[in-house]
């Protein structure tokens, strides 16, 4: 490879194996610190579209494979591959434009879902982002997005208007719903195996809800199985403005006590609704307050704003830990989901774990599939974010959670590709997709990448 090459094409910082930062710059930005020992033979830390573009034309000129670091915050590290060259986007950091009249917003990727909403409450409009501060809307929108108010606003993906992208050609393009068809289709669900590099976004912005209200019930875990069935019956009849969640988490400080049995496990049910009126926001969640169990603690209806949801996921999710995750969807009651595992709960090494099922409200779900790559769809989505701390708790940790997911497979009627370790188990790559979009996906990779610039979903990950 001439690297000095690299440098004249590129403005921005190139590394090889023999430059000092290099670990820095591969490691760095990486969310799950349980790191695989992958490298790519150089990384640029591409500063704008033109540097992208040089990139992918000198590794194409130069026989290299091509991998992509948006955020750094893909749990199985696919940004991580052995050889080729490595393209950060992490300059990307603008958002652009906000037109308050058409409710359009274009951004850069490396925009955190925080700072999107955080730019767009002022103004009374929101975006479908992720749940946790920190992720970035890059590989997130890609993977199709798992929203706030997933069944009201659907995926992140569905507000996605058009992209701008570099193709394996070298060529910048802008696909949209009338141009550059394919790019848009696949981009929208795709994931880490897309053949493109997306450096923009064009979102289509909602109103804010004016009345975004939160229910919490904490029940003892040895009642999740019942709250969980409970909770898959009346999911149904409730409004589709509630996102509704079942966790196994550890027991806040004023519940240890009761939970101490369990070694501090409980099951914690989260309801939140948003809505344009206090008193609608009421109505929808009154359905959760006729639980046939007493909870051992419980707050009703408490008015939230976007800053809190952040804080409050962020606060189970923690930076830094080392991370197993494989969530998956099914249509199975959460209550049999949560039976199947419950005798493993208490038996987690990491108090830092969470055990979480979304179950989608309203009477259209599981949804109708749209055209676009994305294709989870389903009653319930959910599963174990393993997270530890220490290297020398891994074999524990990643015992404990084969254990769960061996026990959740026989439920589960797809994966989602943002969300599940592919790089341990590839086949669950094509089970993220329907058939046909797999296909599809498959047959538009051949025609715009026929040469495999790009890393695809299983190459360059074994040794
Ligand atoms: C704490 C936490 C919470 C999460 N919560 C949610 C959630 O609520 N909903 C949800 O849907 N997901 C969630 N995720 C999953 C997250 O959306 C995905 O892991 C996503 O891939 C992260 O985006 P990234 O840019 O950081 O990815 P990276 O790890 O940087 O990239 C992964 C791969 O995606 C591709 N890629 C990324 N950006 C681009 C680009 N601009 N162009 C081309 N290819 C690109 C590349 O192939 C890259 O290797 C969460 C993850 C974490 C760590």
């Amino acid at each position: 490879m001439n690297i000095d090459g690299l440098r004249k094409a590129c403005k921005g910082e190139v590394f090889t194996a023999d430059d000092a930062p290099f670990l820095e710059a591969i490691h760095g930005n990486l969310w799950n610190r349980l790191i695989p020992e992958r490298a790519p033979q150089a990384v640029v830390k591409a500063v704008d579209e033109d540097d992208v573009v040089a990139a992918v034309r000198f590794a194409r000129e130069s026989g290299l494979k091509v991998a992509v670091r948006g955020g750094g915050h893909n749990w199985c590290q696919p940004s991580l591959r052995h050889g080729g060259l490595l393209i950060d986007l992490s300059n990307f950091t603008k958002i652009i434009s906000v037109d308050v009249e058409k409710r359009r917003a274009v951004i850069q990727p490396i925009v955190s879902n925080r700072d999107i909403q955080r730019a767009l409450n002022p103004l009374g409009l929101a975006f479908p982002t992720g749940h946790c501060p920190q992720v970035k809307a890059s590989g997130y929108l890609l993977g199709g997005g798992m929203a706030w108010n997933p069944t009201v606003w659907g995926s992140g993906a569905e507000s996605v208007e058009a992209i701008e992208l570099v193709t394996a050609q070298g060529e910048l393009i802008t696909a949209s719903a009338t141009e550059n068809t394919d790019f848009f289709w696949a981009a929208r669900g795709a994931g880490y195996g897309f053949f493109g590099i997306v450096t923009k976004y064009y979102l289509k912005l909602h109103p804010l809800p004016k009345a975004m209200h939160g229910s919490t019930y904490y029940y003892r875990l040895a009642e999740a199985p019942a709250i969980g069935a409970w909770l898959g019956t009346l999911a149904p009849s409730l409004s589709p403005a509630i996102e509704l969640s079942l966790f196994i988490v550890q027991a806040p400080p004023e519940l240890s006590g009761q939970a101490a049995a369990e070694k501090g496990w409980l099951c914690m049910v989260t309801a939140t609704v948003f809505e344009d009126t206090p008193d609608a926001a009421k109505t929808a969640l009154q359905a959760l307050e006729q639980s046939p169990i007493s909870p051992l603690s419980s707050s009703f209806a408490t008015p939230v704003t976007f800053e809190q949801l952040f804080d409050a996921s962020g606060s189970f999710w923690p930076e830094g830990a080392r991370s197993h995750v494989e969530a998956t969807y099914s249509d199975r009651s959460p209550g049999e989901l949560v039976q199947s595992v419950l005798e493993l709960l208490p038996k987690a090494p990491s108090a830092t774990s969470v055990v979480l099922f979304t179950i989608f409200c309203g009477p259209d779900v599981p949804a109708a599939q749209k055209d676009m790559a994305y294709s989870v769809s389903a009653k319930v989505y959910g599963g174990p974010w393993s997270m530890w701390w220490k290297a020398e708790d891994d074999a524990a940790n990643t015992d404990w959670h084969r254990q769960i997911t061996t026990r959740l497979r026989p439920y589960n009627t797809g994966y989602y590709i943002s969300e599940t370790n592919t790089v341990e188990r590839p086949a669950s790559v094509p089970q993220a997709f329907t058939p046909e979009k797999w296909k599809r996906l498959c047959a538009l990779r051949d025609k715009h990448d026929p040469d495999r610039l790009f890393f695809g979903y299983d190459d360059g990950f074994a040794d």
